[in-house]
């Protein structure tokens, strides 16, 4: 009888590194996590990690890496499987595949933090069945991953669905925004640290009756009817700290209704606009999604 595959899994965010073992999405055999450091250390770390899990449950079958971008996903590129430009002190062009690839010897997946979230969220989560789907996170930052009939959108780099340029709400014109690159695009008024900028507060410490919760809705909408007309998808998931906030997910659904101006046909919005199922499980089942494809 053959064994079970065996997959190391690594979700790469900007603060820490998750980091599983799993056989599949119900068989976890061990997690960690580790701040993220300099790339020397995080890197040694995590490699330290799977070397004592293969010690035990013997060899890797396949990686695979979910992690925070700017990323370079293009096979063909000399850079594939690095981090990009980065604003993150030390991490641009950091080579994540590489050094997993050579210390197991075995096909290594890689994408997006959002691509593997909305995979795996496709797979096990709130978007089962759904042929086009999105994953938004809003939290430190925006960003959103895409499955079209199986496959994650890459494209030219991958898609920046945080970088959008919405319009702006008439509560709103004076703020100007925190993107380094566009001031007020989405990410820049709606991130929580945007949030934090020009109201001192979290979203969810602010009063329900404040105006902040209906001007981030306002914008989160904006981008929910661009991916209507871009994409069609039937089911968006949005996550991340932000959109913890009570009552949140159901303004944007009012909002995404309002601005659609009945176009896109006879929407269900409570089954459009969800919530993950997979919780903060997400990334780290993503980076298994990844790998469980890598091994294909
Ligand atoms: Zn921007």
């Amino acid at each position: 009888m053959t064994r079970a595959p065996l997959f190391g899994c690594i979700e790469a965010g900007g603060t820490k590194f998750m980091l599983g073992v799993a056989r599949d999405c119900d068989t976890i055999l061990d997690t960690v996590r580790i701040p993220t450091s300099t790339p020397d250390v995080t890197l040694r770390d995590a490699l330290a990690f799977f070397v004592n899990a293969s010690n035990q449950w013997g060899s890797f079958d396949a990686f695979g890496i979910a992690s925070f971008g700017p990323v370079d996903l293009d096979r063909l590129s000399s850079s594939w499987g690095r981090i990009t430009d980065t604003p993150k002190a030390g991490w641009t062009g950091v080579d994540l595949v590489g050094p997993v690839g050579n210390a197991f010897d075995c096909p290594v997946g890689f994408d997006t933090d959002v691509n593997g979230a909305i995979l795996a969220e496709s797979l096990w989560g709130a978007a089962v069945g759904a042929d086009i789907a999105v994953y938004v996170t809003v939290g430190t930052g925006i960003g959103g991953g895409a499955l079209v009939e199986e496959r994650l959108v890459h494209g030219a780099r991958h898609p920046e669905m945080g970088h959008m340029l919405p319009r702006r709400h008439a509560l709103d014109l004076e703020f100007p925004g925190i993107c380094p690159y566009h001031g007020c695009c989405l990410e820049g008024l709606s991130s929580g640290p945007a949030i934090m900028a020009r109201w001192r507060h979290s979203l969810s410490e602010l009063p329900q009756d404040h105006p902040a919760h209906e001007i981030i809705a306002y914008y989160l909408a904006q981008m929910i009817v661009a991916q209507q007309a871009f994409l069609s998808p039937r089911r968006v998931v949005l996550g991340g700290g932000v959109m913890a906030t009570p009552g949140l997910i159901e303004r944007v659904r009012t909002q995404t209704s309002i601005l659609g101006g009945g176009y896109f046909g006879s929407v269900d919005f409570d089954g459009l606009i969800v919530e993950p199922a997979l919780g903060d499980r997400a990334g780290l089942l993503g980076a298994l999604a990844l790998a469980q494809r890598a091994r294909r």
